[in-house]
């Protein structure tokens, strides 16, 4: 049986650290943040049953404990430096150990994230991630700064892992091969990290967030905080590969609020299109330009003819239902 020792030992603690100065193994780790720079911090919690299936393959776990968390980070153009770890588990099995920790270590080496601390304790299973990053003052992509004349610009694509979802439910009929394809998105998300650093630094944007409740409800928290409204081209939206095999009524609808794509939704000034392309390019991540920010208060959806379209669509809300 392992103690809470040997497995923290065996399966978290690794190499003297690099980035922070004392890193697994004290009461606190201890971190200098590089001069003039904030710390940009966030935590996501995932819990069995709620955000994944109980037998969740465990390193798809690892990656998408730490990519939902890197997700925030690139959502407000910060660089990634260090993170940790509180892990409850129902008991230490090794696989699911060796399985969780090389998924979450593959990420964070592509990020040069390192975890430096952390907590475990025997229980239901849940994984709380906090990540530290670092911005330059004033250059974070707060959710409060959109403004009227904004473009709405979206990276990779939406809607597969929402697919994915409505194939587990059986809620429509996929192929084997169309549902390992869309899963993919559902498992293991990628963080938009270096294109999140790229606008922060070069494009000039101004707000973003990062899509992970279906972008109507994301992009809501933009317009609320930054008191605008705004025209979304709903047939504009970049469709996941296997979701655009699909009719234009399920394509508009998981498009617009499929949730879980770990995309991010952004504004810039319409002066800063080819910085934004250029960011893009410089990131190796494609990013799609699906609206507009106006003044007038509310959110608009709009058909390729820019005719007003009437979707039924709910955000997820954890204490509303799904
Ligand atoms: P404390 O008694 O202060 O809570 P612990 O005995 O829980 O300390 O942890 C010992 C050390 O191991 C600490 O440095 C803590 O940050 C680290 N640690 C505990 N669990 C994890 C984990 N799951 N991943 C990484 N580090 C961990
Ligand atoms: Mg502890």
């Amino acid at each position: 049986m392992l103690s809470e020792f040997d497995l923290i030992k065996q399966y978290f603690q690794r190499q003297a650290p690099r980035r922070a100065v004392l890193g697994i193994g004290d009461d606190c780790a201890l971190l200098a943040p590089s001069p003039g720079m904030q710390m940009a911090i966030s935590c996501d919690m995932l819990v069995e049953g709620r955000h994944f299936f109980a037998g969740a393959d465990a390193r798809m776990l690892g990656h998408k404990a730490l990519a939902v968390n890197l997700s925030d980070l690139a959502a407000m153009g910060a660089t990634p430096r260090a993170f940790t770890l509180a892990l409850s588990l129902p008991s230490a099995e090794r696989a699911w150990l060796e399985g969780f920790s090389a998924g979450l270590f593959a990420l964070a080496d592509a990020h040069q994230c390192e975890l430096i601390g952390g907590d475990t304790t025997r229980g239901p299973l849940n994984i709380c991630i906090t990540v530290f990053g670092e911005v330059a003052p004033g250059r974070a992509l707060r959710r409060d700064a959109a403004r009227a004349g904004d473009d709405i610009w979206i990276s990779g694509t939406l809607g597969d892992a929402r697919l994915a979802l409505a194939g587990y439910r059986d809620e429509l009929a996929l192929d084997a091969g169309q549902l390992a394809a869309a899963a993919v998105r559902m498992h293991a998300p990628t963080p938009r990290v270096a294109l999140g650093m790229a606008l922060s630094a070069h494009a000039g944007a101004h707000a973003a967030i990062d899509i992970s409740d279906g972008l109507v409800g994301d992009l809501g928290h933009i317009l609320a905080a930054s008191g605008v409204g705004a025209t979304l081209a709903v047939d504009a939206l970049p469709a996941g590969p296997v979701l655009a095999t699909q009719p234009t009524a399920l394509k508009r609808r998981f498009c617009a609020a499929g949730g879980d794509d770990y995309e991010l939704c952004f504004t810039a000034p319409a002066s800063q299109r080819a910085a934004v392309m250029a960011a893009a390019a410089q990131a190796g991540t494609p990013v799609t330009r699906a609206g507009v920010i106006e003044a007038a208060a509310g959110l608009r959806l709009v058909d390729a003819a820019g005719a007003a379209l009437a979707l039924a669509l709910a955000g997820f809300d954890h204490f509303s239902g799904d």
